[in-house]
């Protein structure tokens, strides 16, 4: 903004009405969520509905009258800093000079079109599940920061997912609240007489209807679809309320509208993508959509495929053979006859774009094979997953003159400044001088946190209480609810639970089996010895929900809350019910390690991790997705090796030995290892390490440029445009 505008802007907020309006405007736009002025401004104006909405900026806003609004803007200081943030707002929003601008100028014309069933944008938004929508969100948001014109498709969820309670017996219930739209930031896609645009798409023999509401993230636009229209048949206005609900039936019919739906929205919106980004294969349905354009176009069936390939990219997710959607024969033909037709193929034709061996009449049509097939890049979400990609996807390959693209690899990252807490950003705010916050990715900007003189160690350790207090006593008003809820007394659990003093070790995540929450436990000896040591005090958090059909996930919760409740572990080992980014941000900021012991090598990437380091947490891993690059002997710790063994109850065994030796070694006897000031340097000299290192490299902002420079902006396409 030049400085005119800027001055000419400041001069209208003087007047009431505009900064109000202005105000409303900024908190519709999910770039709030990384900017801490702007968050303690909602936060002000109604604190109670600040935490009761769980940070909801409308549900703040929808909160007051406009003459309450008006007046509280009256006072002077208060308006000062609202200006302060709609102003950078809108520089914010009219930047010219971008990362984009300056490396991949080609790209400004036409955006990419990212597709992904869930996204994790801000825990007032509950319309993911985990770390794939807080991928998507954190690329959403800094392909904003980056400049990349980005659009995402996904699904809006009315009922989101689910909300987790445990009961006294230890078993996970679920409930799904309703999302009350005027309480979110959505506006209805209209069309240009002002009516609510509708679109269909046909699943069996019906005429599904979706319509579509628009969310800002900063510059990023993204659309939900959703079909709660009361012109659908009953069981299709369903369709779109829960993330990954129902049966096979409604998995492929939320696919259908991700995919062939959300091409028709892009199409009616008049949106050309460069690129069409596939995240994971729920969403492949749309190159089937692509085609059928092209077809129509009186192109050959050649020329349309390879338009298609030209225009998609793929990123897998998924390193185990049973997590990639499949569906049979007869599924696809009784939902997608009619639409196969349309393309003008036979059953056997259009059944081959999703199978390795067409001929075979048995295999089930794999959404990903037909990712694979229809895209020119595809890649895994880090170097390891890579690799067990290419290895699981080869017999796709083995044809001579196969049109399949290889398989290669970005690993994943996240978005820093939405991770940040309050205190950190202050902090680096301090340390790091203008306009860090563009320019995360290089590492010259972390050279400063080797030179003690620049940061001291007690300036760390001060952040590290400060972050360590505001996690346990979340903790404790958490688990007080939790209590006085299932009728016991809180306050005796307010007084007893957790030490700000303790190592404090946090291990958060989906109870997906493989990631084997309850490992720590497989030696209750060790593990009882672990956390009785008066000398050496050390604490461990859980917090995480399980898929509501996963038995066995609820079954590793239950372990958990029984141990939680054991007299060896009562106060030092407590589960946090409903994990939710809010929770996260509240434990990888205040967790001294960040533990996580998946069943190498299943965890594609991990993110987690990747949020603790700007906090001065460390990283104890198996050497299993981000963390096998990540690692490098001195900024944190691995459980294992290298390498995973055949029988996976061996593997158990070997990496529970592991931890208990790598925490009884070498984690707790440094951070209790003490100057005459009571400073753990060494564990400090750990934290700047892992600081350096990482924090440049495992960030969303890297990640996005990456994908602009080797996959969105292929030599190809920059020419046609
Ligand atoms: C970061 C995050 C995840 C992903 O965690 P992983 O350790 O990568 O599985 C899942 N859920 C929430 C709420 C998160 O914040």
């Amino acid at each position: 903004m030049r400085a005119e505008e800027k001055l000419e802007y400041l001069k209208s907020l003087k007047n009431l009405e505009n900064m109000t309006r202005e105000l409303r405007h900024l908190s519709r736009n999910l770039w709030w969520t990384w900017n801490p002025e702007a968050q303690e401004i909602f936060a002000e104006l109604s604190p109670l509905t600040w935490t009761s909405s769980n940070h909801n900026s409308v549900t703040v806003l929808n909160s007051l009258s406009h003459q309450e609004l008006k007046a509280r803007l009256m006072e002077k200081e208060f308006a000062a800093r609202v200006s302060d943030v709609l102003v950078e707002f809108r520089e914010y929003l009219t930047r010219e000079r971008t990362w984009c601008s300056a490396h991949a100028a080609p790209f400004l014309k036409n955006p990419v079109a990212y597709f992904s069933a869930e996204f994790a944008l801000h825990e007032s938004l509950p319309i993911y599940s985990g770390g794939l929508g807080v991928l998507a969100g954190d690329h959403a948001k800094s392909a904003s920061d980056l400049g990349v014109p980005f659009i995402g498709i996904s699904l809006f969820y009315r009922q989101g997912y689910f909300q987790q309670l445990i009961a006294p017996h230890g078993w996970q219930q679920e409930n799904y609240p309703l999302l009350h739209r005027t309480d979110l930031p959505l506006d209805p896609v209209l069309k240009e007489d002002g009516d609510p645009l509708v679109l269909s798409v046909e699943i069996s023999h019906s005429q599904v209807r979706f319509q579509a509401w628009r969310l800002n993230v900063g510059s990023t636009v993204i659309y939900l679809l959703d079909t709660e229209l009361s012109e659908n048949e009953e069981h299709y206005r369903q369709l779109t309320s829960r993330v990954y609900g129902g049966d096979m039936a409604t998995r492929i019919g939320q696919e259908i509208v991700m995919g062939i739906g959300a091409v028709r929205l892009l199409r009616a919106l008049n949106i050309k993508p460069a690129v069409f980004h596939m995240n994971e294969g729920h969403s492949a349905f749309l190159t089937f959509e692509l085609l059928r354009e092209q077809l129509s176009e009186n192109k050959s069936l050649k020329q349309a495929e390879e338009w298609v390939r030209d225009h998609c990219v793929f990123t897998t997710h998924t390193p185990v053979p049973a997590g990639h959607d499949r569906f049979t024969p007869e599924l696809m033909e009784y939902i997608l006859g009619n639409y196969r037709s349309t393309l003008g193929f036979d059953l056997q034709q259009f059944l081959s774009y999703g199978r390795i061996h067409p001929a075979d009449p048995q295999e089930t049509f794999c959404m990903t094979v037909l990712a694979l097939k229809m895209s020119r890049g595809a890649n895994g979400v880090s170097e390891l997953h890579g690799e067990v990609s290419r290895e699981m996807w080869k017999d796709l390959y083995v044809h001579k003159n196969s049109q399949v693209t290889p398989i290669g690899h970005i690993t994943n990252g996240v978005h820093v400044l939405g991770w940040m807490t309050r205190p950190t950003r202050r902090f680096w705010r301090v340390h790091l001088g203008p306009d860090w916050e563009t320019r995360l990715m290089y590492p010259d900007l972390w050279r400063v946190i080797s030179d003690r003189e620049l940061i001291s160690d007690e300036e760390i350790w001060a952040l590290r209480y400060l972050l360590r207090r505001e996690l346990i006593e979340f903790v404790r008003k958490r688990l007080q609810e939790q209590y006085q809820r299932g009728g016991s007394d809180g306050s005796r659990v307010f007084e007893k639970i957790l030490s700000p003093d303790a190592l404090t070790i946090g291990f958060a995540r989906r109870f997906a089996s493989y990631k084997r929450a309850p490992l720590i436990f497989s030696d209750l000896a060790k593990a009882v010895a672990l956390f009785n040591d008066p000398q050496q005090p050390v604490q461990l958090i859980f917090s995480g929900k399980a898929h509501p059909r996963d038995d066995r996930g609820k079954e590793y919760i239950q372990r958990i809350v029984e141990m939680t409740k054991r007299n060896e572990f009562f106060g030092k080992v407590v589960f946090l019910e409903n994990y939710d980014m809010n929770v996260a941000r509240h434990l990888i900021s205040g967790a001294d390690v960040w533990l996580n012991n998946p069943r190498r090598p299943l965890e594609a990437s991990g993110t987690s991790g990747q949020k603790v380091s700007v906090h001065g947490g460390l990283n104890l891993s198996v050497l299993d997705g981000w963390w096998r690059e990540g690692y490098d002997g001195t900024n944190g710790w691995a459980i294992g090796d290298d390498s995973s063994l055949e029988n996976s109850e061996e593997q158990d065994n070997a990496d529970a030995d592991s931890l208990y030796e790598t925490l009884t070694q070498a984690v707790i006897p440094l951070f209790f290892d003490r100057d005459e000031q009571g400073i753990p340097r060494a564990w400090i000299e750990k934290i700047r390490r892992a600081m350096q290192t990482l924090i440049p490299q495992y960030n969303t902002d890297r990640m996005v440029a990456e994908y602009v420079t080797k996959y969105y902006l292929s030599k190809k396409l920059v020419l046609k445009m």
